[in-house]
């Protein structure tokens, strides 16, 4: 008789990337459906009271209420562990609520965080803001040399928080160096890694102990649902993140944690093809007489460009460059785009174009975007799913108006 048990990939661990963004954390209900299933439902019911007893005394396995665990939503994280290859993930119902909870789970008051200087602005206002309030202090250094890190840490710093590559600018933090610095000084190194996806970049590989994602980006990609994610050891996650998740409540929606998962199984086919394009269209600026600056991390013209290729596997779906002219240049092109969208978000379907200095990055002051690099000119184009020829004409007409 036919027995599946023997089979090699009976074992989920055992399958490739892509077959685990398809399959991983697949949990069918009694009626068998191909889909994953929405549990759209905030509670859950027991068939005695001793069964509930047993279940919140942790005796027994089950879910007890979805704010803190519901099973499309146990789906998606395991689906989500998979893929970074990490022992635990917790869903949250934005990017931010993942970045603000992995913080608040490591740090106390009176403790410190070292981060870099050039962060997603929501994150900044976090660590620099934010946090500070609650008594835990921060110190933000220029992320490109691991030096500064060292540099920055004192006996109370936990948290050494960066971004690779940054928002808007594209440039690198040397992982691998950084979490050695931050594990010497006793502190663990929390990664945004939406930049780089996880497709092109595992930081846990190379010594992060937590990794958020907006899962709002690649992970739907399709520009229909917020959330976020947390990954990790058991030990970290199991613990003070899920205390924070269950007894605060930035809680992944079943409905949002569904639109992700069929997410997950296109991310990777996604994700390589606006990649594909986005290295055509950096290659197209890079010898256009109209641009100053251009910043891709697998062209080799980025000045950390070895270590892009060491700690990347791929580019990046997203491109930043400055036309010469300044603003004004930078607003004729944006606005002569008939393809290319004007907005902030990124990761899209849909090609966006967005102008930092003015939009994501306005409440900064003049010194400290020119401490980020955010120029008057720069601009920041997220790739998306549209034919690379349409791409390249459409970047083509915009810049022969400036
Ligand atoms: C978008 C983004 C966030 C915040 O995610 P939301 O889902 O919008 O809350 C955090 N970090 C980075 C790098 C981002 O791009």
């Amino acid at each position: 008789m036919a027995d599946k048990s023997s089979n090699p990939l009976s074992d989920p661990k055992r399958r490739k990337a892509q077959t685990m963004l398809v399959h991983g954390g697949m949990e069918r209900s009694q009626h068998g459906e191909t889909s994953e299933a929405i549990f759209f439902n905030s509670g859950f019911v027991y068939p005695t009271s001793g069964a509930a007893e047993a279940r919140f005394k942790g005796e027994e396995p089950g879910h007890i209420y979805s704010r803190f665990s519901n099973p499309t939503v146990e789906m998606f994280q395991q689906r989500a562990a998979l893929l970074e290859g990490a022992e635990a993930a917790r869903g949250t119902a934005t990017g931010m609520a993942a970045v603000t909870t992995a913080i608040m789970s490591q740090v106390k008051a009176g403790d410190h965080i070292v981060a870099a200087r050039a962060l997603f602005g929501g994150c900044r206002f976090v660590v620099e803001t934010y946090m500070p309030r609650w008594g835990v202090e921060s110190t933000l250094v220029d992320g490109r040399d691991p030096e500064n890190f060292a540099r920055a840490m004192k006996p109370n710093t936990k948290v050494v928080f960066v971004e690779t590559p940054t928002n808007p600018t594209l440039e690198l933090v040397d992982l691998k160096a950084v979490a050695d610095i931050a594990h010497a000084h006793g502190a663990v190194l929390i990664v945004d890694n939406v930049f780089s996806t996880p497709i092109w970049q595992k930081p846990l590989e190379l010594g992060a102990d937590l990794v958020t994602y907006s899962a709002t980006k690649h992970m739907d990609g399709q520009g229909r649902a917020l959330g976020g994610v947390i990954l990790g050891s058991q030990e970290l996650i199991g613990g003070d993140v899920h205390t924070i998740i269950r007894q605060t409540g930035p809680s992944m929606s079943p409905f949002n944690a569904w639109v992700l998962l069929k997410g997950l199984e296109t991310l990777s086919i996604r994700v390589k093809a606006m990649t594909e394009s986005a290295g055509k269209i950096a290659d197209f600026l890079a010898d256009h007489p109209k641009i100053e600056m251009l910043s891709y991390p697998h062209h080799a013209s980025h000045p950390q460009y070895d270590l892009a290729k060491r700690q990347m596997s791929g580019g990046s779906t997203l491109v930043a460059f400055t036309p010469k002219g300044g603003k004004a240049a930078a607003f004729r092109l944006a606005d002569a785009l008939a393809l290319i969208a004007i907005s902030n978000n990124l990761g899209d379907a849909k090609s966006i174009i967005s102008h930092p200095a003015t939009t994501t990055h306005q409440r900064f002051t003049d010194a400290e975007r020119a401490e980020m690099d955010i120029t008057e000119g720069l601009l920041r184009l997220s790739v998306g799913l549209e034919d690379a020829d349409d791409l390249l004409a459409d970047l083509s007409f915009a810049l022969d108006q400036v």
